[in-house]
């Protein structure tokens, strides 16, 4: 037997997407890749928050939680307090984890003033990226390194069916934003990018069922630009992306705020 690493936050937003399912109670996956029960508690409380089932100001105890879960307190404590470090959670000292707050108004406009800085950025260079490759011939054949990258790339930018559920949604968008990012070529760019965390953070907020049909759009766009080794239309591509995002989340956040602050924080306790 291999030692492995576990709950090292190391797995993909697909894993974690496929992971709102969890392949019951203590089952501890029969060879393949090895999931620990933490890693399966992890999802399943992530989920719920982003779907809003554990709402803003939810509290949440180990205790709690472990018997809703069907899971011991270990897993449940390590999940906890990694959706904490996620910025999900907060760890109060009498009180036990609470469900973070949506962002202010100001965090949300400071997260996309980010974000324009740098992900028009990535896919500019992206593109530039997809250019060498070009140059020196890598390209045209099929099972090329820059054939397989554009291909990635195209099946990264569509969305799920509209009506899909919430978080089938953000890890799709993330993960294209991801791929962008990583197609830089700029371990910094890319890190930059991936520390916003924006989707975590996006995607609990209401998302119109006509927001999932614009963004494939919006991303195709992008794709086709860097594929298309055009730097600046992927760069333009991107920022437009973002603008249209900005404002299709906006009002979404308006409207969850308001919501909000209409409503006291109630501990929807797990008890
Ligand atoms: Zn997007």
């Amino acid at each position: 037997m291999t030692a492995r690493a576990t709950g090292a936050g190391s797995r993909t937003p697909a894993e974690d997407a496929a992971a709102g399912r969890r392949p019951g109670g203590e089952a501890r996956a029969a060879g393949g890749a090895k999931r620990t029960l933490a890693d399966d508690a992890y999802a399943e409380l992530k989920a719920r928050i982003i779907r809003s089932e554990l709402a803003p100001g939810a509290k949440l105890s180990i205790d709690g939680m472990a018997k809703e879960l069907a899971f011991s307190q270990t897993p449940i404590r390590e999940a906890l307090a990694r959706l904490e470090s996620e910025g999900l959670l907060a760890r109060r000292p009498l009180s036990g984890y609470t469900v973070e707050p949506l962002l202010s108004a100001a965090e949300f406009a400071d997260l996309f003033d980010l974000r324009m800085m740098l992900e028009p950025l990535a896919a500019r260079r992206a593109a530039e990226r997809e250019s060498e490759l070009d140059a020196r011939g890598a390209v045209a054949a099929t099972g090329s390194a820059a054939f397989e990258e554009a291909a990635a790339l195209l099946d990264a930018a569509r969305t799920p069916e509209p009506g899909a559920d919430k978080l089938a949604f953000t890890e799709a968008d993330r993960r294209f934003h991801d791929t962008v990012a990583a197609l830089s070529g700029s371990v910094q760019i890319a890190r930059a990018i991936r520390r916003l965390d924006a989707h975590l953070h996006l995607h609990r907020a209401y998302i119109a069922p006509e927001s999932i049909g614009e963004t494939e759009a919006e991303h195709l766009a992008v794709a086709e630009a860097i594929i298309a080794r055009k730097p600046l239309a992927a760069e333009t591509a991107m920022r437009r992306h973002l603008e249209r995002s900005r404002v299709r989340h906006a009002a979404a956040f308006t409207a969850a705020n308001a919501e909000a602050t209409a409503k006291p924080k109630r501990a929807k306790a797990s008890r």
